[in-house]
């Protein structure tokens, strides 16, 4: 027998491993298994070339579970080994560097798992003792026995074994019991074997028998050994695909279409991509793709390997080209990994793009499914952007779709303002907008609907590509005002009278609301409720981002009651106001007239005088005219507020407007509907 030390210098190596790669511990099952698949191909890859003898039909792999002996053997079929590589492979190679590196990095764990590829070592983070007992096919090559107990100390002695291949026997450990459970094996062989490209056979197939299920002596086969995306697309059908999406994600609703990956050059990589119907909360969503490096299961968990949208899809990718036993962060700014994702978001745009072209109404009925990965897609990737725009959809309320540029066209002539700008009008509740919509529809606009969850970001995102062009919601203004043409609105009211106006419907509404006068059409609505554009933007954008700008998010909504000085309600409002308030009014402006002039005359006094010439006595009696002038302006306001308050007819029209803006509720829709009931008396 030959005894050895593994080519290693830190001593106790394995303690190391075992601890560093604590949280790991069951990958030990795909390293062994992943050598044994290798170890078969190879073999068969030797058998199509060489002449060899031997009955190759059953190259199965199998996992055996022995509870007694507490072992765990993975048996395999395959090329074996001979005393030689056993030397060069597993004596010397696997940790040639190992000692020097752990040395540089002792504190510095996750570089460890980054760098290290653990592969037949990792055995020892569960084991006691590991035997391998290997036959290699090359001719006169007798079968060896290898022996390890975790110490660097081997030993290498030459013994019987009739079939070609290795078996790798891990006598468990005490603190790893569980690897001695057959579900928990099968957990894990489920888990990172289940694509595996050799058949591996774990327990026995059972049948329905005699009232119970009895074990049949037939090797249960645990994988799929020709998983759907490593077959020609050309192979398969519709039903092939849905089918091995159902086999990934049993509880998951249909996917809406799916893209299969098959690329060579200048990298290998395959895989089937699903697009799931994404509705709302994107998050809990993310994270179903799975990695795999040459059917072996690599991780679930791919973000910061593919791009932060893409994370949306379900499905599966593959690749050879990337690394298995690293870290995350590696994984990241691997450049491999780079180029990989790079070409997925451009195979996806790719994809929806022929759909898009190949079968318009069904691109249509799938898009408002769609829309939201696509929306994520175009806001945090630019490339992604590009492409997308030539089959993003917008809708509009009537339900019909456009591209961009059919948009565009659509609107141009009509919905250009005085400077030129695009406006681009929207609504976001179809129903609680509805008089807005059918107010710019009647002057031939069109809305889109933008009712989305990233709709206010996609917004943002259109202004900043599309050229002198602007997104309004629907009631951001009155309609002749949202999309500014030559001719301006003149007032039919004075500066004078709308001053003593509006104390007249202010009063009854509160200081959040600004009143304002527009001569509208007399058959529009008396007063409009609108909110202004861009604060309530500012506001939209702090509720999604969660109080991300605290300063608007806080604010209270600002509305803007337009009041439609031409509405023959409106005037009546007026005349009676006038009538009933004449003497107060003309008594009271006949005391600020001779105090303005005055003003005037004060103000005059001053003009190009510096500052340190004027009379003090000047300047306390412009102070003084002022201050006047502020009281019996109050005043005025004063009552003609109490008069606002008082008029049944100016809270009737107030209310109705709320309505329409589904803003009466609660007490004050009582008292609207207590009051409509009194005036119908
Ligand atoms: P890796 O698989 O990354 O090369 P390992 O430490 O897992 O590293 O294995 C080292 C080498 O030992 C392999 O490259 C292979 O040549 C040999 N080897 C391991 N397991 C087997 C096996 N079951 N059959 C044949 N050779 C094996």
């Amino acid at each position: 027998m030959q005894k050895g030390k593994i080519g290693v210098t830190t001593e106790n190596i394995f303690p190391i491993i075992k601890k560093f790669l604590y949280s790991d511990h069951e990958i030990f099952l795909r390293e062994l298994v992943s050598n044994a698949v290798d170890a078969t191909q190879k073999l068969k890859t030797v058998i199509s070339t060489e002449s060899i003898e031997g009955n190759f039909d059953h190259l199965k792999i199998k996992v055996l579970l022995d509870k007694e002996k507490k072992t765990l053997t993975i048996s395999d079929k395959g090329i074996g080994m001979t005393h030689e590589e056993i030397e060069n492979y597993i004596n010397q190679i696997a940790f040639s560097s190992a000692g020097e590196f752990l040395e540089k990095y002792k504190d510095k764990k996750e570089a460890i798992i980054g760098h290290f590829g653990l592969g037949f070592y990792s055995s020892f983070m569960v084991s006691e003792r590991v035997d391998i007992y290997s036959k290699s096919y090359k001719k006169d090559e007798k079968a060896i026995k290898w022996s390890c107990d975790g110490s660097p100390e081997y030993s290498m002695e030459e013994i019987e074994k009739d079939e070609f291949g290795t078996d790798i026997v891990l006598h468990i450990a005490e603190d790893s019991k569980e690897f001695l459970e057959e579900n928990r094996i099968h957990e894990l062989l489920r888990k990172y074997c289940k694509f595996l490209p050799v058949e591996i056979a774990f327990g026995e197939e059972t049948e329905y028998k005699d009232g119970k299920e009895t074990p049949t002596g037939k090797d249960k086969i645990i994988n799929e050994t020709k998983p759907a995306w490593r077959r020609k697309p050309a192979d398969l059908k519709d039903e092939d695909y849905r089918k091995f999406y159902v086999d990934l994600y049993p509880v998951h609703d249909e996917p809406l279409f799916n893209i299969h990956l098959n690329v060579d050059y200048p990298f290998n990589l395959t895989g089937i991509l699903y697009f799931p119907k994404i509705k709302k909360n994107i998050d809990i969503q993310k994270n179903k793709i799975q990695l795999y490096s040459n059917q072996v299961f690599v991780t679930d968990s791919v973000e910061g390997i593919v791009p932060e949208f893409l994370t949306l899809l379900h499905g599966v990718i593959d690749s050879p080209d990337i690394p298995l036993n690293v870290s995350r962060s590696y994984l990241q700014s691997d450049s491999n990994v780079k180029k990989i994702s790079g070409h997925i978001t451009k195979k996806v745009a790719d994809r929806l793009n022929d759909i898009f072209k190949k079968d318009r109404k069904e691109f249509e009925k799938k898009w408002d499914n769609l829309k939201l990965f696509i929306n994520y897609g175009i806001l945090t990737d630019e490339k992604f952007f590009d492409k997308a725009s030539k089959f993003y959809l917008f809708k509009n309320t009537d339900g019909t779709y456009f591209t961009f540029e059919e948009y565009k066209k659509l609107i141009e002539s009509n919905q250009t303002d005085k400077d030129k700008n695009l406006i681009y009008l929207y609504a976001s509740k179809l129903e609680e907008q509805y008089s807005f919509i059918e107010n710019a529809k009647n002057k031939a606009y069109d809305v889109l609907l933008l009712d989305g969850d990233l709709d206010s970001h996609i917004i943002n995102k259109l202004e900043q590509k599309f050229e002198k062009s602007r997104f309004s919601r629907v009631d951001a203004d009155v309609v002749e005002k949202l999309i500014q043409k030559e001719e301006n609105l003149e007032s039919n009211l004075t500066q004078e009278e709308q001053e003593e106006f509006s104390p007249v419907f202010k009063s009854v509404l509160g200081n959040n609301f600004n009143v304002s006068f527009e001569t509208l059409k007399e058959d529009s609505a008396p007063i409009i409720i609108t909110q202004n554009e861009f604060m309530r933007r500012m506001k939209d954008m702090a509720e999604l981002s969660g109080g991300g700008t605290p300063y608007y998010g806080n604010m209270p909504d600002s509305f803007n009651f337009v009041v439609n000085s031409n509405h023959p309600l409106i005037k009546k409002v007026k005349e009676e106001k006038d009538i009933a308030l004449k003497d107060k009014i003309e008594n009271i402006n006949a005391e600020i007239i001779p105090l303005d002039s005055e003003k005037m005359d004060l103000e005059k006094s001053k003009e190009g005088k510096k500052e340190e010439e004027i009379l003090q006595a000047d300047k306390d009696k412009l102070e003084d005219v002022n201050k006047k002038i502020e009281d019996l302006k109050g005043n005025k306001n004063e009552f003609i507020s109490k008069y606002g308050k008082e008029n049944k007819l100016v809270s009737q029209l107030i209310d109705l407007a709320l309505i329409s803006n589904n803003m009466l509720k609660g007490k004050a829709l009582d008292k609207f509907v207590k009051r409509s009931l009194e005036i119908m008396k």
